[in-house]
């Protein structure tokens, strides 16, 4: 695979993007800051102009272009650059607000954003934009220095590349999920043997399990025949779809460890967020297609699609954990809700929809607005990730704390050692399940 020559440096006002990048001009590669650009010319300055001034600047050697990623033409720039040819590597500089916070005024205390209102609400504004973008590399400016962080960035311009053109003369149609484009950013390997090599998954995690059935109940509490089910219908019928379902190997303490978890978050659900909720459904797990371009369509489920009392179609996903405390290497989570909004918006022939995912375990909600504006950028953002995922023809570990919920956890050699996670076993004789569940140990990595 030939080398990146731009590396697309993203992230919040103060992560520390012109730091790394000055690093870098010291080993040959050329800066350019989109803000610089827009200052010498904010009037022409759209996708089209921008991509072309970084692509006239990478004929002649490597470009990093900084910019936040957050701006709706992002997207546009990076497809423009691979249209032209340029291979881009798309790497997210992160850090708190706290820290961002801080490093800003210091800098320059007295300066206010150009766009009017405090840093707080903008750099709140990039982060929830930085969740609808994937990326190559992410790396962390809270706890690497500048100098480490420019050298990961350079040896990983020589052997990733995020978006290549020929994928979309691909002549094989393909469909790709979410739960697809997610696994092989949290572990490439494990990603092979699922998808590449079909093997059967060997472990089911607790939590996994446990996600499974609330989804379920979920569907059965906004979906089912029953006239608004009480508290008590909804934890007896939970109960009665945990005992169809689970392992007969399970023990006792298992199943009342996982009776009790479902049930606190079924009531605390019922109180806090059924109770108050005035949509009303109009489909339950929703299959969606949104094509990405002629070969590739991107597919998904939605948990809910409802109605609110304005009219507005609302597309919501239950989360069953919260994404600030999982084990996982970062992913473009936002992407997900986002997709399926678009796919919704298109298919129901709307202007606008509001996206919603609600976490179970607190109850908190996000939403933000989906427009037909808002399709194309969503649609090239799924395009690039994927075709960085279709055009991989190697697959290597990516060991870290999320082993402890891999389904192939016992048959990876590089599994990481610490981390446990309880789960059932599947047995597995030559890529076939033989036994059904084993037993209920714990997963130690
Ligand atoms: S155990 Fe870890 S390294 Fe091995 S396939 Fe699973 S996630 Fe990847």
């Amino acid at each position: 695979m030939s080398e990146a020559n731009v590396l697309v440096l993203i992230g919040q006002i103060g992560a520390g993007k012109s730091t790394v990048s000055r690093k870098l001009e010291s080993v040959g590669v050329r800066h350019l800051d989109v803000e610089n650009m827009r200052d010498a010319d904010r009037e022409r300055m759209g996708s089209s102009t921008i991509a072309d001034n970084v692509a006239s600047a990478a004929t002649s050697g490597p470009v990093v272009f900084e910019c936040s990623g957050a701006s709706s033409e992002f997207e546009e720039i990076i497809e423009r650059l691979t249209l032209g040819g340029f291979r881009s590597l798309v790497v997210l500089l992160e850090c708190s607000i706290p820290t961002a916070l801080r490093r800003v005024n210091c800098r320059d205390g007295r300066r206010r954003p150009r766009a009017g209102g405090s840093w707080v609400s903008q750099m709140r504004w990039t982060e929830s934009r930085l969740r609808l973008v994937p990326t190559d590399l992410t790396l962390s400016s809270e706890t690497d220095d500048p100098e480490s962080i420019a050298a990961v960035i350079a040896k990983a311009r020589g052997g990733a590349s995020s978006y290549v053109k020929d994928q979309r003369v691909s002549t094989v149609r393909q469909e790709v999920s979410f739960t697809q484009l997610a696994a092989f950013q949290v572990c490439p390997w494990s990603y092979k043997l699922k998808y590449v090599d079909h093997l059967p998954e060997i472990v089911e995690t607790e939590q996994m399990f446990l996600g499974g059935r609330l989804h379920e109940t979920l569907a059965w509490l906004y979906g089912g025949s029953a006239a608004q089910p009480s508290k008590t219908e909804l934890v007896a019928w939970f109960r009665n779809r945990l005992a169809e379902t689970i392992p007969s190997e399970a023990d006792g303490a298992a199943v009342s460890r996982l009776f009790k978890a479902g049930e606190k978050a079924l009531i605390f659900h019922h109180e806090v967020v059924y109770r108050q909720e005035r949509s009303n459904t109009i489909a339950i797990e929703r299959m969606v297609r949104l094509p990405l371009d002629r070969k590739l369509t991107f597919v998904g489920r939605v948990d809910r699609v409802a109605v609110d009392a304005s009219g507005a179609i609302e597309v919501i996903d239950y989360k069953g954990s919260d994404r600030k405390r999982t084990s996982r290497p970062r992913i473009p989570d936002w992407l997900q809700l986002a997709a399926y909004s678009v796919a919704i918006l298109k298919e129901l022939n709307q202007s606008t929809v509001i996206a919603r995912r609600v976490m179970l375990a607190t109850g908190e909600e996000e939403r933000f607005a989906v427009s037909a504006r808002d399709a194309r950028r969503v649609i090239l953002a799924l395009r690039r990730w994927a075709s960085g995922m279709l055009t991989k023809r190697t697959y290597w570990t990516r060991p870290g704390p999320h082993c402890a919920s891999c389904q192939f956890n016992p048959i990876c050699g590089a599994a990481a050692r610490g981390a446990k996670s309880r789960a059932f076993i599947r047995t597995v004789e030559g890529g076939t399940v033989v036994n059904g569940y084993q037993g209920y140990p714990s997963v130690s990595c």
